[in-house]
């Protein structure tokens, strides 16, 4: 599985789970596990959490689902805007570090921008990273003007990665996110790589997924994942496409592919067009 370098020298796994709607339906919560824990067994290093998914929940069962596999594991957690004080953001970590069962995350990032500036999170993130409660930090969200913004007041300038809607039906973050954090060899993490389902259905990714033999989710994290620092984080609940999904690393997209991909799903080309969405 690909990896990839972040600025402190961490390394970072190119494509995890994810886990949200996880842990609002008491009655799906042991499938939940399983796709989790199958997809760890099966080699997935990467799981994608947050304070808000299920209210906590949801990394409650990423922490059953990865007991006995916190060493082989790279875990990311967020936490919520109105949290990011410098005391809001220490007591957030200690929930989610307890909810998780581990000693430390890997990744930990504000879900979005709200009130509190910049510079008074990133002094709780750096007293937690001294702590060696988190590995690094970095944030979701974050449009090219936020972004500029939060590294200027990074004074380690450690920043891991923005976090973003990223997919094919959604290459916004390509006009201005993504060459910025290419430049400062940044991860951009692709939330919605799957854009929630609804590329599964598209007839050009079926055509090629044809000539791969493989399925069209397959082909949209592939394409992905074949970007220098993109990071996927699918979620599925099911044990199959979990399954199917850990098994595109195995896909490699000639140039004739990516050319067909260009033309039924254009990359930006003014400002405009692209301005990071959010979900
Ligand atoms: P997604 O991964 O693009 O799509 C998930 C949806 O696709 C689910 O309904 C899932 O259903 C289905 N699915 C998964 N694999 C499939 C396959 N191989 N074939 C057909 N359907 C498939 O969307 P997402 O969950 O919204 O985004 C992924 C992760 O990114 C989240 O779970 C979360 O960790 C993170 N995220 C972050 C933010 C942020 O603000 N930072 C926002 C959104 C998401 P089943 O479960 O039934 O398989």
């Amino acid at each position: 599985m690909a990896e990839f370098i972040l600025p402190s020298g961490n390394v970072i796994p190119q494509l995890g789970l994810g886990s949200w709607y996880m842990g609002e339906d008491p009655r799906s919560r042991q499938q939940e596990i399983d796709a989790l824990r199958f997809g760890i067994e099966y080699g997935a290093k990467l799981i994608d959490c947050a304070e808000m998914y299920g209210e906590g929940e949801a990394e409650r069962i990423a922490g059953e689902a990865m007991a006995g596999y916190r060493d082989r594991l790279y875990v990311v957690s967020k936490f919520y805007p109105h949290n990011a004080s410098r005391e809001g953001v220490i007591a957030a970590c200690e929930r989610s570090l307890t909810r998780l069962n581990t000693d430390h995350l890997d990744l930990y990032l504000l879900h979005w921008s709200g009130t509190v500036p910049f510079e008074e999170t990133l002094e709780a993130l750096y007293q937690l990273k001294t702590q060696g409660k988190i590995r690094d930090y970095g944030v979701s969200n974050l449009d090219i003007d936020e972004l500029e913004d939060f590294c200027a007041a990074d004074k380690v300038g450690l920043c891991a990665t923005d976090q973003v809607l990223y997919n094919l039906s959604h290459r916004e973050p390509e006009w201005a996110v993504k060459p910025f954090c290419d430049k400062r060899n940044m991860a951009m993490m692709a939330y919605c790589p799957l854009d929630q389902g609804a590329l599964v259905h598209h007839p050009e990714l079926i055509t090629i997924a044809e000539r791969h033999q493989a399925t069209a989710a397959q082909i949209a994290l592939a394409w992905l994942t074949r970007q220098k620092g993109v990071v996927a984080i699918p979620k599925s609940s099911s044990i199959a496409r979990t399954k199917e999904n850990l098994d595109s690393v195995k896909i490699v997209l000639t140039e004739e592919d990516i050319r067909e991909l260009d033309k039924a799903f254009p990359a930006p080309v003014n400002e405009h067009e692209g301005r990071i969405a959010i979900r």
